[in-house]
């Protein structure tokens, strides 16, 4: 988005990644030490790997310019071409990074029809393939936390349990997409290390609610974050003083996460709002975290239409389809401004 239009906009719900760093943010990046990340030689780099190694309970870390990469590194390390991943059908690896696994790591997805982003054990089992050389090898499966397009659906641990249970009878690796661990720990009380506890390797986001303006971290064991490192080297993703960003991301892990609790609440409340108003429906709902997925087609309104009129109003809410519209809540956004959005769409479809 170009600054200009940035300015713009008054009210932006349109996602939790149009953060800006925070004063407090900022002064933590201009006092960072800094070294040659390239060479694993960057202090704050380090000490923000291992505070997220240790946050989820894993053996080591390393930092990424981007979630993306934090994935796409991920199913390199696991996967060879030709091998299959079995993920949900609204999984971000399938949908929204432009086709990488076919790509880069050569894989092939297996979707599943989870309910708000969220399958069960027996859908990997009845998915996992046979050992006919006519079928592709069944390798990896992926769950996303919270699950993005699933409503910012939450993975109960049992469920999660059980998925891992499904994976070890196959001799499957089991890979989280933590964009938005963070939300889903504080959203449910259950620790971060417990969720990662039980896949094989798991990211953060710091560029989603966590409000850093770059980075994330992916975690496993030492072996995995040694083949990381290939990868991130290979695909130019070894970076120099990189500690001024990373100070960002040890600032937000010690100052943004309990604040998400914040953004829930305002989500919930979004979402009430939403739902009041004749002919939206919310799904997931109650909302469960910070995203609020809704249907607006019982208002015979178009949601892209209905997003274009908000932006006049310097309202951002994205459509995500002719009928779906999201909005997400974050620490650059405040409930006077929530309720000032929900006016506004109100009068826009009475
Ligand atoms: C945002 C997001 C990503 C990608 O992260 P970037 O840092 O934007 O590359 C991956 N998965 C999910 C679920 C996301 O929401």
């Amino acid at each position: 988005m170009e600054v200009d239009m940035m300015d713009r906009i008054s009210i932006n719900l349109y996602s939790d990644t149009q953060t800006r760093p925070s004063s407090g943010m900022l002064q933590a990046m201009t006092e960072a030490e800094v070294g040659d990340d390239q060479h694993r030689r960057d202090p704050s780099v380090n000490q923000l790997c291992r505070k997220t190694a240790d946050l989820l309970g894993k053996q080591d870390a390393v930092f990424l310019p981007s979630g993306t990469m934090c994935n796409q590194i991920a199913l390199l390390v696991h996967c060879s071409p030709g091998d299959e991943i079995i993920a949900d059908k609204t999984a971000h690896i399938l949908n929204s990074e432009s086709g990488g696994p076919a790509a880069l790591a050569g894989a092939l997805i297996r979707p599943l029809e989870g309910e708000n982003g969220i399958f069960n054990a027996t859908q990997v089992h009845e998915s996992v393939r046979g050992s006919s050389l006519h079928e592709p090898r069944s390798r990896l499966v992926v769950v996303e936390q919270t699950s993005n397009r699933g409503g910012g659906s939450i993975w109960p641990l049992d469920r999660l349990k059980e998925v891992r249970e499904a994976t070890r009878e196959h001799g499957l690796m089991l890979h989280m997409d933590g964009a938005r661990l963070m939300n889903a720990s504080v959203a449910s009380g259950v620790a971060a290390s417990d969720y990662a506890g039980n896949v094989d390797s798991v990211w953060l986001d710091l560029t989603k609610g966590l409000g850093c303006p770059v980075g994330a971290v992916l975690a496993g064991t030492e072996d995995f974050i040694g083949e990381a490192w290939r990868w991130k080297h290979r695909l130019g993703g070894a970076l120099r003083q990189a500690g001024v960003i990373a100070a960002a991301g040890i600032w937000a892990l010690e100052n943004n996460v309990n604040r998400l609790a914040e953004d829930h609440e305002n989500a919930k409340i979004l979402g009430r709002r939403i739902s009041d108003i004749p002919g939206m429906k919310v799904e997931p709902f109650p909302v469960q975290s910070n995203l609020v997925f809704f249907d607006v087609s019982a208002t015979g309104r178009d949601a892209r239409e209905l997003s274009k009129e908000l932006r006049k109003q310097e309202i951002w809410i994205g459509a995500v389809s002719q009928n779906i519209m999201r909005a997400v809540t974050h620490l650059d956004v405040s409930l006077l401004q929530i309720h000032q959005a929900m006016d506004a769409l109100k009068a826009l479809v009475r």
